[in-house]
């Protein structure tokens, strides 16, 4: 091995938010490489469960949703909150109104598979030790050797070693401590899922797999043990048990771990040519299995902006990463926040009203547009810079095409889709292969041009001028 490899991007890790990122850059045709400190190619732990809608929408986006489908997993439309509240998931405007309960190496697979098929170099049992940046190139070192690129990304996880090697803090606070998890079976499963619910001094989320297992997480504020104490499925008995009044006959755990809940953010997501996303930038409580999600949404934001530049775009793009996922990930520690407070809330009154006060909150439509928007991640938009249409930033709602295919099929390979643009596709047009142009089967609205990550980067009367000035910045000269 030389002493130093040469890639374009590196990605450190090889979770959730590295692979989807790896496998958007190599489909847009950038030398990447992944060194991940694991041996094994798959982790087999279950961890995140859910899948919102709006990851859905990203991975149709990627022609991958059938695939993760076809691995099992059950669609759940419905939440009920403290035995009163449900949230409506059913009710989102998205081909995906519901979340998927499946296990998180569901989703790695999927990624994995895609990203080895477009071309990833995956070196793995590589642990990153440091990084250094200079001249416009950045280092990153490990035990096997260096290598070096124009840009990396550190999807390594909550303890990352590359946010701490660029000197990016990871200030915040300890929500919860002693956190169980178990995939286990049930003898008499309850009738609903998922429930959320807390009494005397215990809370308990149950959802169900679909495949004979049910999630359960479970804490009892008189059971605290460190995060390596192994757990007794006792223990998540007696938790449930306390919220509910029965454990509905718990047995047969595949899978079980103890977790300590942080709330915590990198004040800036980027330092010179380093990236943080996933864990490695932001890190919550499980309430709405919202972690995974916004890690992979982060890298679906950065893919595009990292292969538009290196295509010739302008390197400004990348700044508008932090600017539209840092607020994002905040809003999700807030409100994670708030609902595992809720939850865990030892107070009798509260205990007792909690139910009644978010089912009236959630009979107000607007108050139950919100927050499914937020959990499911389809009410996110990205902010726009004054003078632009209202419609920047804004979600792309998956609309058919005059050509019979749909809006989010018209994205699959990293591209961007003109719509309703009079400018003509042309070799020699900004962005080349990767800007698709495409007509509404429902003509009227105003010309768009769709990111690759499913937001409207430009909207306006048709201006082939102005589309293809967009297209010069955001999708790269050549
Ligand atoms: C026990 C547990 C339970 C969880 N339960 C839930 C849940 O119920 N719901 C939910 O939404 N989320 C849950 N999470 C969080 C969820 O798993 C994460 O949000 C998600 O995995 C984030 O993906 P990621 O790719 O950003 O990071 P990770 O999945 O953490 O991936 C980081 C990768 O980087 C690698 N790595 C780390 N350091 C280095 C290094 N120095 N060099 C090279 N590689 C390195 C790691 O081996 C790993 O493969 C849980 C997490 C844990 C630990």
């Amino acid at each position: 091995m030389s002493d130093q490899q040469q890639a374009e991007v590196i990605v450190v890790g090889a979770g959730p938010t590295g692979l989807l990122l790896a496998g958007d850059l190599a489909e847009a045709g950038v030398r990447v490489v992944v060194l991940e400190k694991r041996g094994e190619r798959l982790s087999n732990l279950s961890r995140a469960f859910a899948v919102h809608a709006r990851t859905l929408e990203v991975l149709d986006a990627r022609g991958l949703t059938d695939d993760l489908f076809a691995l099992g997993g059950n669609k759940l439309g419905e939440f009920l909150l403290f035995g009163r509240a449900t949230l409506h998931l059913d009710r989102l405007d998205s081909r995906f109104p519901f979340v998927l309960m499946t296990p998180q190496y569901h989703v790695e697979r999927v990624l994995r598979r895609r990203a080895v098929d477009a071309g990833v170099e995956f070196h793995y049992d590589h642990r990153v030790t440091g990084v250094d940046q200079r001249d416009g190139r950045v280092t990153v070192h490990t035990e096997h050797g260096d290598w070096t690129a124009t840009y990396a990304v550190g999807t390594d996880g909550v303890h990352s070693a590359v946010r701490d090697a660029v000197g990016i803090p990871f200030p915040g606070e300890a929500v919860l401590q002693s956190l169980m998890l178990a995939d286990v079976r049930f003898t008499d499963p309850p009738d609903r899922s998922p429930v959320i619910a807390g009494a005397d001094g215990a809370f308990t989320f149950i959802a169900d797999f679909g495949d004979g297992y049910w999630r359960v997480i479970g804490w009892n504020s008189d059971d605290q043990q460190p995060d390596d104490a192994p757990v007794d499925l006792d223990e998540i008995r007696t938790a449930v048990r306390r919220s509910l009044g029965t454990d509905f006959g718990m047995r047969d755990e595949r899978w079980a771990s103890r977790f300590h809940s942080d709330e915590r953010q990198a004040p800036t997501y980027r330092e010179g040519g380093v990236f943080l996303a996933g864990d490695a930038a932001h890190c919550h409580s499980p309430a709405g299995g919202q972690g995974m999600n916004t890690g992979l949404q982060d890298a679906a934001n950065l893919s595009w902006k990292l292969a538009a530049v290196l295509r010739g775009g302008d390197p400004a793009l990348l700044d508008t990463y932090e600017g539209e996922r840092h607020p994002v990930g905040k809003a999700v520690l807030r409100s994670s926040g708030a609902l595992i407070r809720v939850a865990a809330n030892r107070s009798k009154i509260a205990q007792r009203i909690r139910g009644t006060v978010l089912g009236t909150a959630l009979g107000i439509k607007p108050v139950m547009q919100r927050m499914t928007g937020m959990i499911s991640g389809i009410g996110i938009r990205y902010p726009h810079a004054h003078g632009d249409h209202h419609l920047v930033g804004r979600r792309a709602e998956d609309i058919g095409l005059a050509d019979g295919s749909r809006l989010y099929e018209a994205l699959r390979g990293g591209r961007f889709v003109v719509l309703d643009s009079a400018l003509k596709p042309g070799a020699d047009a900004a962005g080349g292969a990767f800007v698709a142009h495409a007509a509404s089967a429902a003509p009227g609205s105003p010309a768009r041009v769709i990111r690759p990550d499913g937001y409207i980067g430009w909207a306006g009367e048709d201006d082939p001028a102005a589309i293809r000035a967009y297209l010069e910045t955001n999708a790269g000269a050549r």
